[in-house]
């Protein structure tokens, strides 16, 4: 008996000295070759994702005479979060998301979040739109499709929610147009198959937002791409592993590079390193040693679907279909059925399922989670873990669903659905980010972040939420943290040619709204909708008029039909109802 509690003791104070050891094990003291350029890149951005070429395209625009220099593990670009199956292909605007706007304590409705996501959306539909224009993107409809955003909910309290939230959110010129009803009929003209064989006596209430996308990310990224590498000054290297981070004296980088296919490894000198590798990020940004990096820790959520790519029912299916968040389920786990346009065809999605894995990429490794945790953070994961045991238990439940299962939630969106239509996809994986927090210790958060060192030489983008959708603000916004001087000396102006809204808020103004979207739908065969203005006077609705060819932005390209936007608006409290609506 002696012997065995000798036993026990050994192992329990090598297990101790194990993981002291593996908690203080310095990532970025590995030994590195040495770097074979004396004249070092100007941006090395590692990943190949949406991230870093909006970050090297804004960068190839603002100073072509740039050398960067981007690597990717994997095969191609695009292959992993931001390809289109990888993930819900929602343009995030805050119209369907009915986490973006909690009730607060007084029973009113906070909308700031979901407004602040619409602006930023428009953002992205600016940059995009410039992108067109210069052609680095290619037809609108290759990567963004008009795809109205609905919410969807029942049950005496989400519908009262529901329909304060309308009220709150359509105060908002962003928000302008969109519809609320409790009528099965309307919202089977909306949405068919969220109605049909749904009991007729079962309380339902949606909204409709006509003016909501379904957008290709992965089209997106291997579109600038193609577009970057047109510059001799620009490089791609696919099947490369960064593998080591260190900080010359003179505050360069030594960028480590292994050859997936040869096992060779090389090193390059770079002034600034972006670190845009997804969930993978983490690991990079613990590997470069700066001090900001102790702040912070992931938790990996992947992601699963239900898909269905009959044409037939596909064809009737032209939303995105948000509901409510079952309780303890993290914000990106609202159920929502989507319309999606993938590889040409229409696709259903309906999802997404949480999935427990340790992986930090769909292509990575199962050690991920156990090689993040390090003496900086491992008090704050495990205070994190205990405060967010509803999370806990919901993904320890999802992880236990049957297939019956995922089809019982199913048809609470879509009653008639046949379980034998449907196949299980995997998706992307999410980190999201684990956070030092001067007042709460530690926290879980669900967006995005981008972390820097004191010297702005190298940044990081961590978490994934709202994710694709918002990386082009996400991207100027860290251009104006990483290069101050730059901004100052003349980045500014020519960012105001690139999005033309730059540094103004189009919530704000009605006209602006105009202005942006107008020119915005036009260059992305998106429909328009006119918000009405202070000078405008007052009308009734049977006043909206399609716009003038000759207005801006008025033409109606060839294909869209202006059918599905005929619905009128509902009328907005205190603003005139002059409303114009025309697919552009
Ligand atoms: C299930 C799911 C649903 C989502 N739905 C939406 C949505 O509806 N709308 C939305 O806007 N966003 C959505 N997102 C989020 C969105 O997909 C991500 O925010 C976005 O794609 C992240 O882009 P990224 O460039 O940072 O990362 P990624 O696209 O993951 O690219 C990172 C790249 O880095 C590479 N890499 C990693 N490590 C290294 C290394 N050491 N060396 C070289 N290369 C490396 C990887 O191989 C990968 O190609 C969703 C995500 C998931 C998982």
């Amino acid at each position: 008996m002696r012997k065995f509690f000798k036993g026990l003791a050994t192992l329990f104070v090598v297990m101790l000295v194990a993981g002291f050891i593996f908690l203080n094990w310095p990532l970025w003291q590995r030994s590195v070759p040495q770097a074979q350029n004396d004249e070092p890149v100007d941006v090395v951005l590692i990943g190949g994702g949406i991230m870093s070429v909006t970050l090297a395209t804004l960068l190839q625009e603002l100073e072509p005479d740039w050398r960067m220099q981007l690597y990717e593990r994997l095969d191609g670009v695009a292959l992993e979060s931001s390809n289109g199956w990888n993930n819900a292909g929602t343009g995030h605007s805050g119209f369907a998301e009915l986490n973006y706007t909690p009730e607060a304590d007084d029973g009113s409705i906070e909308t700031a979040r979901a407004v602040n996501i619409a602006e930023q959306f428009e953002v992205s539909r600016q940059f995009w739109a410039h992108q067109v224009q210069q052609g680095r993107l290619s037809t609108p409809s290759d990567f963004i499709n008009p795809t109205p955003h609905v919410s969807f909910v029942w049950g005496d309290e989400n519908i009262e929610f529901l329909r304060k939230r309308h009220e709150a959110i359509t105060k908002n010129p962003l928000f302008y147009g969109m519809e609320y009803s409790e009528d099965h009929g309307k919202i089977a003209e909306w949405a068919p198959l969220l109605m049909e064989g749904r009991d007729p006596q079962q309380r339902v209430a949606a909204t409709y937002m006509p003016l909501g996308t379904d957008v290709n990310f992965g089209v997106i990224t291997e579109q600038l791409t193609q577009a970057l590498q047109k510059s001799p000054n620009f490089d791609v290297e696919l099947q490369s592993e960064v593998t080591a981070l260190r900080q010359n004296d003179d505050k360069t980088w030594n960028v480590t590079i292994r050859n997936l296919a040869t096992g060779d490894e090389h090193t390059v000198k770079s002034r600034f390193v972006f670190i845009g590798a997804g969930g993978a990020s983490l690991h990079l940004l613990q590997m470069s040693g700066i001090p900001e990096a102790a702040n912070y820790g992931g938790f990996p959520v992947g992601g699963q679907f239900l898909a269905f790519d009959n044409p037939a029912i596909a064809g009737r299916h032209d939303v995105k279909a948000y509901g409510m968040a079952e309780t303890g389920a993290p914000p990106m786990s609202v159920p929502h059925l989507d319309a999606r346009r993938l590889d040409g065809k229409d696709v259903t999605l309906f999802g997404p399922f949480a999935l427990f894995s340790t992986k930090f990429l769909k292509e990575g490794s199962w050690w991920d989670l156990f090689a993040s945790v390090n003496n900086d953070n491992v008090l704050g994961m495990m205070r994190v873990g205990s405060h967010n045991l509803d999370l806990v238990t919901y993904l320890a439940e999802q992880a236990r669903l049957t297939d019956d299962d995922r089809h019982a939630e199913l048809v609470k969106y879509y009653p008639q659905a046949k379980r034998e239509d449907w196949r299980l996809v995997t998706a992307g994986q999410r980190v999201q980010v684990i956070k030092r927090d001067p007042e709460d210790g530690t926290v879980l958060q669900f967006g995005t972040e981008v972390v820097a060192d004191q010297d702005r030489t190298i940044a990081a983008l961590l978490g994934a939420s709202p994710g694709a959708s918002t990386s082009p603000p996400i991207m100027v916004n860290l251009l104006d943290r990483i290069f101050p001087q730059q901004m100052d000396a003349g980045w500014r102006e020519r960012l105001s040619e690139i999005i033309p809204s730059y540094g103004r808020k189009l919530n704000e103004s009605a006209e602006l709204t105009n202005e942006i979207r107008r020119m915005t739908s036009s260059a992305l065969s998106l429909p328009y909708l006119d918000v009405p203005t202070q000078t405008d006077a007052p009308a009734d609705a049977d006043d909206a008029k399609p716009l003038a060819q000759d207005q801006p932005g008025g033409d109606q390209p060839a294909g869209l039909s202006p059918e599905p936007w005929s619905a009128q608006p509902a009328p907005v409290p205190g603003q005139n109802q002059n409303r114009e609506m025309q697919a552009l």
